[in-house]
């Protein structure tokens, strides 16, 4: 019997109904004994996100605010779930203790991560198998995973235990406080007890039919990705295709596990699956297209920069020190750009600019706000010629002026920058070219 570890997200645990079909899912193969949960997440458009319901109580609690409104839609909407699936164990002390530990002050982490907690608890009764607490077993130390620690928590506290329901997205200190992961999480809890287990495969169930191979919300009905390597899909996911938490790939790369990424409304589509390497020949040379708004790009110039030795270190030293991490560095002969994300220099930008000028005397410094990049990713990109150039044309043709470019040393990604108001146009184009124009 191989052992599958199964992920579901929160589009997927929304209300009872998907409760059940996830149930029957689960008991159709007797393979998926590991199932990690998430919070339920919005029902429709205009409905909220259980983990963001809590963390607006957090705040409003902090703020010493009423938060007892917000905390009252929570619990009617994991009551209804309760009464939907004629659970019997009481659920009213499970919440109680909850909105008690809210208003002492509990810490943001513990709020963000009681969605999850609750999620599996329903789910696991609903199942009728043993509930593990991932406070057990995920073990956060000096602020981030104890990884060697969670492998062998996972192990001691799941051998022996054929089937179990496991929240998502935290774990545990070793003072004992709750610490969750950024959003999104479940999956990086879904790929350690995946390799902890030593599971034959990862599966993470979703509301999409594995990965596309661009953002539905930009492109409509984008082709889907059969297959693709850990590599590209960390190239999309870390640009924006957030279909999967970035830091997932890891636990399950380092042991070969294969991610099969599943839809929970259509299980009978055949989704993704993330492999070591691609076996099979592809219908384009572009695996996906992914991209992220809301970059800076600083440009520094200097002639013959290259002939001093220590510039690129004193350049860096100044994000380094202002504590703002550098997303991307390309450089011509002349020049190098350094890209950062909005939100991270924020308010340090003119402290930056000032040090660059002082440390690297530079002929010319600017420093453009508002960019978007898109990542174009493939491997099949290294065999061919002429792919920037398509890209090129494609956003000619769409009058996106282009205000960076980028390939990546692997060859396996193409960096384009352009302006935030451009974004969605640049990837519409660069799948229509790669898409639609290989169909011909
Ligand atoms: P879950 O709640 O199951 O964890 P997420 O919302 O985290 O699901 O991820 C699935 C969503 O990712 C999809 O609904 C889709 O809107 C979005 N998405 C972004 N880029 C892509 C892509 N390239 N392929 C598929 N989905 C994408
Ligand atoms: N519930 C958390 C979030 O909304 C974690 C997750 O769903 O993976 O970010
Ligand atoms: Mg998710």
């Amino acid at each position: 019997m191989q052992t599958i570890t199964a992920k579901f997200g929160g589009t997927s645990l929304a209300d009872a109904d998907s409760f059940r079909h996830v149930a029957e899912i689960v008991r159709q193969h007797a393979d998926r004994r590991y199932v990690v949960v998430s919070a339920p997440g919005k029902r429709n458009g205009k409905d909220h996100k259980i983990t963001d319901m809590l963390l607006m109580c957090y705040q409003l609690a902090s703020h010493q605010l009423r938060f007892e409104d917000v905390f009252a839609i929570i619990r009617a909407r994991f009551e209804e779930i309760h009464r939907g699936l004629g659970l019997r164990q009481a659920l009213g002390p499970v919440l109680d203790e909850i909105e008690q530990n809210i208003r002492g002050g509990a810490s943001c982490d513990y709020c963000a991560s009681r969605g999850e907690h609750v999620s599996g608890l329903l789910l696991a009764e609903y199942l009728g198998w043993p509930f593990v607490d991932s406070a057990q077993m995920i073990r956060f130390g000096g602020g981030r995973l104890d990884d060697k620690a969670t492998y062998r928590l996972i192990r001691q506290h799941l051998s022996g235990v054929e089937r179990a329901v496991i929240p998502g997205y935290y774990g545990q200190d070793g003072e004992g406080n709750i610490v969750t992961f950024s959003r999104g999480g479940s999956d990086i809890t879904g790929a350690l007890v995946a390799r902890g287990v030593e599971a034959g495969l990862y599966e993470n169930w979703t509301d999409v039919s594995g990965f596309l191979m661009a953002d539905p919300a930009i492109v409509p009905d984008p082709r889907p990705i059969r297959s693709i390597t850990y590599k590209e899909l960390r190239e999309l996911s870390y640009m924006g295709a957030q279909v999967l938490h970035e830091e997932a790939v890891f636990p399950v790369r380092e042991a070969g596990i294969p991610i099969h990424i599943k839809n929970t409304q259509r299980p009978e589509d055949p989704g993704t699956l993330i492999v070591p390497q691609q076996t099979e020949k592809k219908a384009t040379i572009v695996t996906g297209i992914a991209g992220r708004k809301d970059f800076r790009v600083i440009s520094v110039e200097k002639a013959r920069l290259r002939e001093e030795s220590d510039f690129l270190r004193k350049l860096i030293s100044v994000f380094e020190s202002n504590e703002v991490p550098i997303e991307n560095m390309p450089s011509s002969i002349d020049s190098i750009s350094v890209i950062v994300s909005q939100a991270a220099i924020q308010n340090k930008e003119k402290k930056i600019l000032e040090e660059i000028r002082i440390y690297c005397q530079p002929d010319a410094l600017t420093s453009m706000p508002s960019m978007a990049l898109v990542a174009v990713v493939g491997q099949g990109m290294n065999h061919e010629t002429g792919v920037a150039a398509r890209v090129f044309g494609a956003l000619a043709r769409q009058g996106v002026n282009i205000r960076m470019i980028s390939q990546g040393s692997s060859e396996m990604n193409i960096l384009v920058g352009v302006e935030n108001k451009d974004f969605e146009r640049t990837v519409m184009a660069i799948y229509d070219t790669f898409v639609q124009g290989e169909k011909e």
